[in-house]
């Protein structure tokens, strides 16, 4: 593992799911780490259980992304990684999606991590340092999937955002990257119900799905120092999911 003592990181959507991934690898490198979710209950049960702190936010409102980083930078005198991992992704068909649909979608998962990473960035410039990890996905930059044509449309804003912002901040000691996971069996991936999940291990070369933690280890090196050099780039973590050409490439 990469040493990350002494690194003080924010995890949003750090209660569960591959946020709570990310918290467990940082956690190992040796940081000290805020969760920052929407769900409180299990956001504050997580963090007793990995030994970790917990603030309460909902990445929509640009107030509360900047009163989170206000009080962490209070707290620990800095910031050092920002993990903007909160996510959202119902399944909705371009025939039956409503405007609110597509905003909601939006609205989380963009306009969410613009307001995060806008926060973070003010205090990062300031030390002359920062790592940023953003949770995009294969779904939308890579592949697609029936009912995800919104979902796959923010995660692609994604990566367009970030590759931006590499550049603006690329000489003031901050790198921005990103996570593509495949899937993940996460609370939201469950969710999706027993026949996704099954289609899914049966396209995936492993034909399993991916853990959490799997996800955690390529942002913990993203997060590290040793990870200067890499900027605007991103990491896919997907057992091999996008490979396949065809059923009769998967052994
Ligand atoms: P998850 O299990 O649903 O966990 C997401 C966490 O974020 C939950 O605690 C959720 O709270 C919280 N959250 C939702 N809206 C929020 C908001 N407005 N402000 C702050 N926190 C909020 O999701 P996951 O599967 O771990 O996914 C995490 C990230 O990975 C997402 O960006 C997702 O797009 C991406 N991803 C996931 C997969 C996968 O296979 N799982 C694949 C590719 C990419 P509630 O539960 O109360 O809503």
């Amino acid at each position: 593992m990469f040493d990350l003592t002494g690194k003080i990181a924010v995890v949003s959507g750090g209660a569960k799911g591959i946020g709570r991934g990310i918290v467990t690898a940082l956690k190992k490198g040796g940081a000290t780490i805020v969760i920052a979710d929407i769900d409180e209950k299990t956001g504050s049960a997580t963090a007793a259980e990995l030994g970790t702190d917990f603030m309460a936010l909902d990445v929509t409102s640009q107030s509360q992304c900047r009163a989170v980083i206000s009080k962490v930078r209070e707290k620990y005198g800095r910031l050092d990684i920002l993990c903007s991992n909160t996510g959202i992704f119902p399944q909705c068909t371009i025939k039956s999606m409503t405007e609110q649909d597509w905003d909601t979608m939006q609205k989380v998962n963009v306009k969410g991590m613009f307001f995060l990473v806008q926060a973070a960035l003010g205090v990062m410039e300031e030390q002359k340092y920062g790592r940023i990890v953003i949770t995009s996905s294969i779904t939308g930059p890579v592949t697609g999937f029936p009912g995800w044509s919104h979902y796959g449309a923010s995660k692609a804003a994604q990566l367009g955002f970030m590759r931006s912002a590499a550049l603006e901040y690329a000489r003031l000691g901050i790198t921005i990257n990103a996570v593509q996971p495949g899937n993940i069996l996460t609370e939201g991936l469950k969710a999706q119900g027993e026949t996704y999940l099954d289609q899914m291990r049966a396209t995936i070369p492993t034909h399993t799905l991916g853990e959490p933690e799997d996800i955690g280890y390529a942002a913990a090196f993203l997060a590290s120092d040793e990870a200067k050099y890499i900027t605007g780039q991103t990491i896919i973590i997907d057992g091999g999911q996008i490979l396949p050409e065809s059923p009769e490439a998967l052994l």
